[in-house]
């Protein structure tokens, strides 16, 4: 930990001290390729109207108005995404059932969300997959990207599940990999469920490795992923983040991808709605220290998604998002010698 601090000349870190000091000679390398820093990613147009629900639309707009109340993030740093196209779609998703969404058609395959279907939805949800193919590229080019939407974790290729029509973590990585960018990707997905549709759309891809720790005995009706941990119910902060220090490193050290798409839920915390594990604030910023923290010791690019949050208080879900996004801009300022760069 000595070197990196030398290395991006800060006397202080945010991130505790995780036990990685064997990755202190790519400190040199991370600081070289990551100039920039991080970037956020968000639409307006990301909520969407769904009735009455247990998922909170309306988190997307108040994270981002709380990113913009911290007062340190410049607004050239949030960039606005383009919707994704139906050719980035096809990417992981059948012919039949993008033509069912770009229809906004109920169908057997539409039909299996929890969610209504309309243009509203529809665009909200091209969107979101949109700002995820950005978010990974910026991530690529600078570091540290957020996307303050994503982590649809149970589509899959031919249906819906859950509140999951387009897998958009699925479709950024095969975008990626279609444009030539991306080599080997790691999805690490601590959402409380776990990501079921991910797991299955690259079960055979040896490209990209899909790490899920999260509830065993919760929805959704688990697919075989690179790495599943079942947590019990009711686990707290340190056993949750010793099983994540403990599995971490496999997916890191031993796969070692060139891009982490980390879907980061907040339905871990405590009294969560749809979750049975008891974590507190504090140890889901642990997580994120954990997760992001080791990527940036490693070098290793680190593209972010929202991941579901289902508090009574829907402002405990943003608080959580919220300190997941200063966990990324704080690792993007870890960066000596940042450089503004060219916005798209
Ligand atoms: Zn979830």
């Amino acid at each position: 930990m000595l070197v990196l601090v030398v290395v991006l000349g800060r006397s202080e870190l945010p991130f505790e001290d995780e036990d990685d000091d064997e990755h202190e000679d790519d400190e040199n390398m991370s600081a070289e390729r990551f100039p920039c820093g991080c970037t956020f990613v968000y639409s307006p147009d990301y909520y969407c109207d769904i009735g009455a629900h247990v998922f909170p639309t309306a988190k997307y707009r108040l994270v981002h108005q709380a990113l913009l109340g911290d007062g340190d993030i410049p607004p050239e740093r949030i960039l606005a995404p383009e919707a994704a196209s139906r050719e980035d779609l096809l990417l992981v998703h059948t012919e039949e059932y993008v033509q069912d969404l770009l229809a906004f058609r109920h169908t057997r395959r539409t039909q299996c969300s929890e969610v209504p279907i309309s243009e509203q939805i529809i665009r909200a949800n091209l969107l979101g997959t949109g700002g995820t193919i950005l978010c990974c590229r910026r991530a690529l080019s600078e570091g540290f990207s957020m996307n303050l939407a994503g982590g649809f974790h149970h589509a899959f290729p031919d249906h819906a599940e859950g509140f999951c029509y387009i897998n958009d973590i699925a479709v950024a990585i095969r975008r990626l990999r279609a444009d030539g960018l991306a080599g080997r990707a790691a999805v690490v997905d601590l959402d409380v469920h776990q990501g079921n549709g991910t797991a299955f759309v690259f079960r055979s891809d040896p490209t990209v490795f899909t790490f899920s720790m999260h509830q065993e005995n919760n929805y959704p009706v688990k697919q075989p992923g690179a790495l599943d941990v079942g947590l019990e119910d009711g686990i707290g902060d340190e056993e949750y983040l010793q099983l994540l220090a403990a599995h971490l490193p496999e997916v890191l050290d031993v796969f070692r991808p060139e891009l982490v798409v980390y879907q980061a839920g907040a339905d871990p915390l405590a009294d969560d709605q749809l979750g049975g594990l008891a974590l507190t604030p504090k140890g889901l910023r642990r997580r994120d220290e954990r997760v992001i923290g080791s990527c940036a010791r490693r070098g290793i690019p680190v593209a972010g998604v929202l991941g579901g949050g289902y508090a009574r208080n829907t402002q405990d879900t943003v608080r959580a998002h919220h300190e997941t996004c200063r966990v990324m801009w704080e690792a993007g300022k870890q960066i000596a010698d940042c450089r503004m760069p060219t916005v798209e």
